[in-house]
């Protein structure tokens, strides 16, 4: 868990230089849409994303999201990774997220990202919330800093149990794209990090076709949902460059789940039926 940009998708990037798949789900595996699997000979830890986890619980589909979020926290996982940002203040996104951690009792690990920065630090923030967690881990996930010492710590607070997820089934190390769900959620996260002020809450994403193409690439087709003309034209952007940004980081990170090249054609339509897709 972690509010956006605190380094949670580069965590996992850096596992995947490791000994770790990325996946998308089974649907009876879990409920969380599953980002990541690293194995080793200790046995199996399954990262789960926590989508919408959002600041303003403005309308009836962000209390949804919140909703859904502590429910399935609640029933499938068994600890926590609470990941902080040392460089930028707290700020009321992460009071809230805390305030999900707090109700919460299972294991809770704290993970202090970014200490490859000195400056800017507002480490003393977040300095006083370290009482409510089980362990402290300091690592830089981007420069590959004690990444092990967080695997221990994972590893010794997870329950015992057999492998949940075939991973001679999966490809290694890479996506296994069949996932609509997997796809849409990415785009939809890059829509709401984009638009964050603008439109909130009333986007959908539609994965239409997932084609691997002859060259090696995999091209997708999907549309972004939303309820009025008005949020169209701000989610399409002046000359487009909305949709260009959306797209574009969308497309980078599948490449990177994929571990290959991704052509992603994204288009935008208002539909009265968007929130079904949500
Ligand atoms: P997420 O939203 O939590 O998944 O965050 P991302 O993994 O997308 O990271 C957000 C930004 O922080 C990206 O620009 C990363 O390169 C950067 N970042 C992540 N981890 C580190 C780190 O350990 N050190 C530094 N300097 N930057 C990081
Ligand atoms: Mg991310």
């Amino acid at each position: 868990m972690g509010r956006p940009n605190v380094g949670k998708s580069t965590l996992l990037n850096t596992f995947l230089g490791q000994k770790v798949s990325i996946t998308s789900p089974k649907p009876q595996t879990t409920r969380f849409p599953v980002q990541a699997v690293y194995e080793d000979t200790r046995g199996q830890i399954i990262f789960v994303d926590t989508p919408g986890i959002f600041t303003k619980v403005k309308d009836q589909v962000a209390a949804r999201i919140n909703l859904r979020t502590e429910e399935m926290i609640e029933k499938g996982i068994d600890i926590i990774v609470y990941m902080v940002d040392h460089t930028r203040q707290r700020a009321d996104e992460e009071n809230r997220v805390l305030g999900m951690v707090r109700k919460l009792h299972i294991p809770k690990i704290m993970v202090v990202n970014k200490v490859d920065i000195q400056s800017p630090t507002h480490i003393v923030q977040y300095r006083f919330m370290e009482d409510e967690f089980d362990k402290v881990v300091e690592i830089s996930a981007l420069e590959n800093k004690h990444i092990p010492i967080l695997l221990d710590a994972i590893f010794e607070r997870l329950p015992e149990g057999s492998a949940i997820v075939d991973t001679s089934t999966l490809i290694q190390p890479g996506l296994n794209l069949d996932s609509k769900t997997f796809i849409s959620e990415i785009i939809r996260e890059k829509a709401f990090l984009n638009l964050r002020r603008e439109v909130p809450y009333a986007i959908a994403a539609v994965v239409d076709e997932i084609e691997e193409r002859d060259n090696g690439t995999t091209y997708i087709k999907a549309r972004l949902l939303t309820s009025a003309d008005r949020y169209k034209g701000m989610i399409i952007g002046t000359n487009g460059a909305m949709i260009k940004e959306i797209s574009m980081a969308a497309r980078k990170e599948l490449e990177v789940a994929a571990n290959k090249k991704v052509y992603l054609e994204l288009t935008v339509e208002t539909d009265d039926h968007w929130i079904d897709y949500v």
